[in-house]
């Protein structure tokens, strides 16, 4: 069972992750939420919405609201509300007992990509292996626009995820899944980097896939993105924004 002072610390994660990937403008406020299992619990803390409700950018520990599994908060302070969408998060939770941590959220440059017929190519290698071993992972799409409101989408939503690292879904964001905050993190901000040097390639000319035998030596790297605290990339983003 958790003490008080790691609920607090892990709330602190949570609210720290959404302001680190609000402030690096990958969402439009005030949408998105991030959550984190509690450990040992089927319970998680997520980002709270409401009258009462800081933006992304500015979540506190006073905004990160305790859930259950079936969508309820427990003990829900006066001028918040749980996400409409909290049934992404438990669906995963559900579906992923291996994962810590959830993210959705609305990236403009990655939605881009999801409305037009034009697939993330990989471009690039050496320039950020990270989004390219992310990318060469698999990254689906979840094809409807709609929010997902209830136990019947978020299931879909956690099947058509996989056993994958981030899934895109048209016309509306992106959820990511990682260990914890940090890392979930970071594998949104990765997809960002492919999607805005694609967008940019398409711009001045069409982009070129790197050869079959530059992807081999990345892949055969073999490691996952999304690291446990997001590796030292994270801690720099968090400081670059002040977060
Ligand atoms: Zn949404």
């Amino acid at each position: 069972m958790a003490t008080a002072a790691e609920i607090n610390e892990l709330k602190e994660k949570v609210a720290e992750a959404c302001r680190v990937l609000a402030r690096l403008d990958l969402t439009r406020e005030p949408a998105g939420h991030v959550s984190a299992r509690i450990p040992g619990t089927d319970h998680m803390l997520i980002k709270a919405r409401g009258p009462r409700e800081s933006g992304v950018r500015y979540t506190t520990p006073d905004d990160i609201v305790e859930a259950d599994m079936e969508g309820n908060i427990i003990g829900l302070p006066e001028g918040l509300a749980s996400p409409r969408e909290i049934f992404i998060h438990t669906w995963m939770y559900k579906k992923r007992p291996e994962i810590g941590s959830v993210i959705h959220i609305h990236p403009p440059m990655v939605v881009t990509f999801t409305v037009v017929d034009k697939p993330l190519l990989p471009i690039y290698g050496a320039y950020d292996p990270g989004s390219l071993r992310l990318l060469l992972d698999g990254v689906p799409l979840y094809d409807k626009s709609v929010l997902v409101n209830n136990d019947e989408l978020g299931e879909e939503l956690a099947d058509a995820i996989q056993d994958k690292e981030i899934i895109m879904m048209r016309g509306h964001g992106v959820t990511a899944v990682g260990p914890d905050p940090a890392g979930a993190g970071i594998n949104v901000i990765l997809l960002n980097e492919i999607a805005e040097m694609n967008y940019k390639a398409r711009l001045i000319g069409e982009p070129r896939p790197i050869s079959d035998e530059d992807i081999a030596s990345f892949k055969s790297a073999g490691r996952r993105t999304g690291a446990a605290g997001g590796g030292s990339a994270w801690e720099t983003y968090r400081r670059m924004v002040d977060a």
